[in-house]
């Protein structure tokens, strides 16, 4: 288990890295390299002049741009930060400046509708690696990102079929600089499971928020005033960004729709206990249900802080 970010690295791993979307991911990722030299030379762009000058205030990269097609000039390595639908966009803009040979990656929650995107559009040479960095916060823009978000946390490498083994092994090496561990999966692997672990549970607590909103007996400062720790807790992510959210599920439909019909399935079977005073069977989910949650816990992969460890200190404190 990592504790904390490790001294720089003597070597960086690129000469210079370009970041597109200098948000919560994408300001993480310039911080984290920096701290760790895991870049020469750090790039970034955004179309946001706001995010901009964010960037330029505090220093996040050696270059700060507006021009997307620029940034990427004398970059060995491009990570994509930007919404998955704005990819598309981003892609047509960069691919015929890219140097030959250079790592295209991105960290988009969805990954088959990215892979679809951008190979096509990629030249000849340039090399794709897909990455979903599965860490964040509810939190956009340039100022909520932080050095530690990634540490101890997974990062999933959805190479298409083909790819460039060293340019896998260098996205691996720079996920690993900056704390995080690294799996490889397929992109239709990784979509069905992200669906279940985030896209549905961010669906449910939009859905809440707007059923709770939506009541004619209940008034929205009683919803406020009142929420007690399961509301409170279960709809964080309720707070997240509207762009990000539309996206993700426009681009992950199939899965989402798989995982939330099955979801269904079972909120009607839980329902019918409930009809039934079938007290023996909601006891057994729950406890079922208990010890998986607990194991989450375990793992590491959450802490009793009350901010949920999300907003680690720029000390370096992990993330967990
Ligand atoms: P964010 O904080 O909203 O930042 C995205 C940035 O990209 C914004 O500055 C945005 O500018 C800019 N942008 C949008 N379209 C662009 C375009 N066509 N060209 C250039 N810049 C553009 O978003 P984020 O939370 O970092 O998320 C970025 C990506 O990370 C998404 O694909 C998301 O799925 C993935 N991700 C997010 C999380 C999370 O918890 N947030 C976790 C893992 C992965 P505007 O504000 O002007 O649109």
């Amino acid at each position: 288990v990592v504790e904390r970010l490790g001294a720089p690295l003597i070597e960086p791993i690129f000469e210079e890295l370009a970041i597109i979307g200098v948000g919560l991911i994408g300001s993480s990722i310039a911080r984290v390299a920096r701290r760790r030299n895991a870049a020469r030379r750090i790039v970034l762009a955004d179309k946001s002049v706001g995010a901009l000058e964010r960037a330029k205030a505090l220093g996040l990269g050696d270059v700060v741009t507006d021009d997307l097609a620029r940034s990427v000039r004398g970059a060995d390595c491009a990570i994509l930060c930007v919404p998955v639908g704005a990819n598309e966009a981003v892609g047509r803009v960069i691919a015929p400046a890219l140097k030959p040979g250079a790592i295209v990656s991105d960290v988009g929650s969805v990954k088959g509708a990215v892979i679809s995107v951008l190979q096509p559009i990629l030249p000849g040479h340039a090399r794709l690696v897909p990455a979903h960095p599965v860490a964040g916060t509810e939190q956009s823009g340039p100022d909520a990102g932080f050095a530690s978000l990634f540490i101890n946390r997974w990062t999933i490498l959805t190479p298409p079929d083909g790819a460039d083994e060293d340019a896998v092994e260098k996205v691996r090496g720079l996920w690993e600089a900056f704390g995080a561990h690294v799996e490889i999966m397929s992109a239709a692997h990784h979509d069905l499971v992200l669906a279940i672990t985030s896209h549905v549970p961010h669906l449910i607590a939009y859905n809440i928020v707007g059923t709770a909103d939506d009541l004619a007996e209940v008034t929205q400062s009683e919803v406020i005033k009142f929420s007690a720790g399961g509301f409170r807790d279960f709809t964080r992510i309720a707070a997240s960004d509207p762009t990000m959210w539309r996206d993700v599920f426009l681009h992950n439909k199939d899965a989402v729709l798989e995982m939330l019909g099955r979801f269904n399935e079972d909120l009607t079977a839980l329902q019918r206990m409930i009809r039934r005073s079938d007290g023996d069977g909601l006891f057994a989910l729950f406890t079922r249900t208990r010890a998986i949650r607990l194991g989450i816990v375990a793992e590491g992969q959450e802490t009793a802080q009350p901010d949920f460890g999300r907003r680690a200190a720029e000390s370096g404190e992990p993330a967990s």
